[in-house]
């Protein structure tokens, strides 16, 4: 019932979606958002068409961060994602509530409904790639949505502290229960860089990540160091003006596995 041909046939037909790549974490407040779009702008600076799916409907924050204030607006083909300042088609819950402020309240089901109809009812058109903000954690909803979109890849978000906690493990397994290619690692907020001398700092002491990647034998995509700007830029709304190059190489690996 859940067969990825299934999910594939679901999609309206005004979308044609060449790779989905879901972004998950362990537990909420380690950059998932973040991440999510960073490698998004990074996709679409190489030229491809992007998208992202919002579906962490109870802390939903990719419209803030691409400063998009706008409705979703329906017409007879679906409904229509908003668009950023360079074109990447975004859909989230807070596109479609009055008060971007008022909580979301809704029970598991309803989540998981609503994000399923991100993925059938919105009109994408053309894609290159589709990045999934994931719910966080491993619980029900997470579980659901996983269920109801046919990944062809996730990307694990964790934190310094996350891996001394194992919570990292926990994704991990998750996402292999569902039987979904892992494309690797990316570790946030992994350390500070000094702005007067440029001088590394590990404020959460040496990091876990070789060793935990070469237990599970998954990849290491990237590092992002803890950086004001570019927070700075989230709360502004600009955050498509970043410059980083600490996921260039993520990028690269995810598209030569996707390249056609
Ligand atoms: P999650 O999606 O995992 O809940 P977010 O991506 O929303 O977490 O990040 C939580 C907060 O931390 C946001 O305000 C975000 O802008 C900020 N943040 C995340 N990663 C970094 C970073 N590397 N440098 C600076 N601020 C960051």
């Amino acid at each position: 019932e859940h067969s990825k041909q299934s999910m594939l046939e679901d999609l309206n037909q005004y979308s044609n979606i060449k790779n989905v790549i879901g972004v998950v974490s362990g537990k909420g407040g380690v950059g998932k958002s973040f991440v999510t779009a960073m490698i998004a702008v990074l996709m679409s600076r190489k030229g491809y068409k992007v998208g992202i799916l919002d579906a962490d409907i109870t802390g939903p924050s990719i419209p803030k961060m691409f400063g998009i204030t706008r409705k979703a607006m329906g017409n007879e083909l679906g409904i229509i994602p908003e668009s950023t300042a360079n074109n990447i088609k975004i859909m989230s819950v807070n596109l479609l509530l009055d008060k971007e402020d008022a909580p979301v309240i809704w029970r598991g089901p309803i989540l998981a409904n609503t994000v399923k109809q991100f993925w059938t009812e919105v009109v994408w058109e053309d894609l290159d790639y589709l990045f999934i903000d994931m719910p966080p954690g491993t619980g029900d909803v997470p579980l659901t949505v996983f269920q109801s979109i046919p990944l062809d890849g996730i990307v694990i978000v964790t934190s310094p502290q996350d891996l001394v906690s194992m919570i990292v493990k926990k994704a991990y397994n998750m996402a292999k229960m569902m039987n979904i290619p892992i494309l690797g690692l990316v570790e946030n907020m992994s350390y500070v860089k000094c702005p007067d001398c440029g001088k590394k700092i590990n404020i959460f002491g040496e990091s876990k990540l070789n060793d935990i990647s070469k237990e599970i034998g998954i990849d290491i995509l990237g590092r992002i160091p803890i950086d004001p700007v570019i927070a700075q830029l989230v709360d502004e709304g600009d955050f498509e003006r970043f410059s980083c190059d600490c996921l260039m190489e993520a990028a690269e690996k995810i598209n030569n596995k996707f390249a056609n």
